[in-house]
């Protein structure tokens, strides 16, 4: 069946734009349709998670992301309760405060780099799913209507999805907080803390660094709760701020003031046919804990391979059905955590406030409890379901592991395929017929495991080879059931053995 690309990608947000430049760094013709004429100059999302920089140092952009922000290793949560993130076992051991344009901008132009083709001023108006393709109109610049026939399509158009509308995919969920204030301010006396949060009676103030002078402020008064179309007064976030935090810090200049709500809401299913959901179009939730854009980007991480194997033709069984299986719980999760985080910083009656800190005091202080925070917080903590007897690594993020070849194992994965990690040589023919999609590694100190960890850096297989030191023929067997499970049939080329780099 002829079609247009590929996949077609509705949305240019931090969604759309990952998931691109992974489809276009594995060869997939894609396009995506943004309706805005132009690149974003929003500062929505300010906080890049530990998880979501490991992502993108996977695709060799984090540390150009990293310059653009300030790192924060202790968040100030409520009434002097601080989670450290300096302990968490990651190249990122904080939270990133930098604004979403600079996160969309690299991503962007990474995308176009690998060759993604990125449309403004086309929004995506209507399409049709067929059995094996989509046809998909959009109304672009000179407002008349196209049509295109795309082999996929993928809504990554945000919270309003227009993809997820023509579905009919339900949304189910409640609004959470009404005519939350936003400004991005100067201060004439910062606080000393980099991030600073508290919440007393009626009154919630959150203050984060840009790092160029400018500061973000996240203010609300139970008691105040205008619509969203009322304008915001400087004032009105001065008191509040003084209410919540006992000053306002001098605020002034404000470049961006705006008021906005929040719902909590998840798609029942992730993917219909051959149209799938990602990021906001599939979930939004409470913006407490910052966790909105970084779950978004990390659904395109999950989604990016799995639709470029399948589109190629290599995906095994069920492999594109495992994106709703593996995000879906996910995003649920999130939705239930910044839940309870929101109603816990918004305690109401001050009777309850000195219980509420005394607590928040008490759990980042207790090792194991403070730890399960941080990784909750960044996300490292996050893994994927495994088979019962499946060896204890199974489904979790992969360790960013030193190789011998003195590289790193996410500079590794920058090539969006599978790495196959392991101590010395491999069994011999253990890869053939997969060096299309699997690099061989070694890690510079022995593990005494063998790993297979996935383009989106999680551990698809691994085993222990101290078990089957004087059985080859048994870990060669294991290793090449591995990759069938997971990386399809070996490709039909003539036998070679491959060496462990
Ligand atoms: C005030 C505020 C603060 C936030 N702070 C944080 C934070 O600190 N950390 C965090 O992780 N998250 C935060 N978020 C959430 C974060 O901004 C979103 O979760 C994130 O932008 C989702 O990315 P996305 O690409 O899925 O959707 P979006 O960023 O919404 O992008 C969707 C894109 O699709 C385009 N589009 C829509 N309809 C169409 C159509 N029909 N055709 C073509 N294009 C279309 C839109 O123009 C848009 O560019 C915040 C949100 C707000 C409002």
């Amino acid at each position: 069946m002829f079609t247009d690309f590929d996949v077609a990608i509705a949305g240019a947000g931090p969604t759309g734009l990952l998931l691109a430049g992974d489809l276009a760094r594995a060869g997939v013709r894609c396009t995506v349709f943004e309706r805005r004429a132009e690149r974003s100059g929003l500062t929505r999302a300010f906080a890049v998670h530990a998880r979501t920089l490991e992502e993108l140092d996977a695709r060799g952009v984090a540390d150009e992301l990293v310059g653009t922000g300030i790192p924060v290793s202790e968040l100030r949560i409520v009434g002097g309760a601080a989670l450290n993130l300096s302990r968490l076992p990651t190249r990122f051991p904080y939270l990133l405060v930098t604004p979403q344009y600079e996160t969309e901008r690299v991503l962007e132009e990474r995308a176009r780099l690998l060759g993604a083709d990125i449309r403004y001023d086309s929004k995506v108006t209507r399409f049709t799913g067929h059995q094996d393709v989509v046809e998909v109109e959009v109304r672009e610049h000179d407002g008349l209507p196209r049509l295109f026939r795309a082999g996929w399509l993928v809504g990554a158009d945000g919270m309003h999805s227009t993809v997820r509308k023509i579905l009919g995919m339900p949304f189910p969920g409640k609004p959470v907080v009404r005519s939350v204030m936003l400004a991005d301010v100067r201060l004439a006396q910062p606080p000393s803390d980099v991030v600073t949060m508290n919440a007393v009676g009626d009154f919630f103030c959150f203050i984060a660094p840009f790092g160029d002078g400018w500061y973000r402020v996240i203010a609300w008064d139970r008691h105040n709760q205008p619509p969203e179309s009322t304008p915001v007064s400087l004032d009105e976030i001065r008191d509040v701020t003084h209410e919540a935090i006992g000053t306002d810090f001098g605020m002034h200049e404000p470049r961006w003031m705006s008021r906005f709500h929040s719902e909590e809401r998840q798609v029942p299913a992730y993917r219909s046919g051959r149209i799938l959901l990602a990021g906001d179009a599939a979930h939004v939730h409470s913006p407490a804990g910052g966790q909105g854009m970084n779950t978004s980007i990390q659904d395109a991480a999950n989604l990016g391979w799995k639709l470029a194997a399948t589109v190629q033709g290599w995906a095994p069984e069920g492999l594109l059905d495992s994106y709703d299986a593996e995000r879906y719980p996910v995003g649920k999760q999130v939705l239930r955590q910044s839940g309870a985080m929101l109603r816990v910083v918004l305690t109401g009656p001050r009777s309850l406030v000195g219980a509420r800190n005394l607590l928040a005091g008490a759990a980042t202080r207790i090792p194991y409890t403070a730890r399960m925070l941080a990784d909750g917080a960044s996300g490292i903590g996050i893994s994927y379901r495994a088979p019962r007897d499946a060896h204890p690594l199974t489904g979790k993020r992969a360790a960013d592991l030193p190789l011998a070849d003195s590289r790193r194992l996410y500079e590794a994965l920058r090539d969006g395929r599978f790495v196959l990690v392991g101590d010395g040589q491999f069994p011999p023919n253990a890869m053939d017929g997969y060096s299309d999609r699997v690099t061989p590694a070694t890690p510079a100190a022995p593990t005494g495991t063998l790993t297979l960890i996935r383009p989106d850096a999680y551990t698809a297989w691994a085993m222990s080879t101290t078990a089957t030191q004087g059985a080859p023929d048994q870990r060669a067997a294991e290793i090449r059931a591995a990759l069938a499970r997971w990386c399809g049939k070996p490709a039909r080329t003539a036998p070679q053995a491959v060496a462990s780099r």
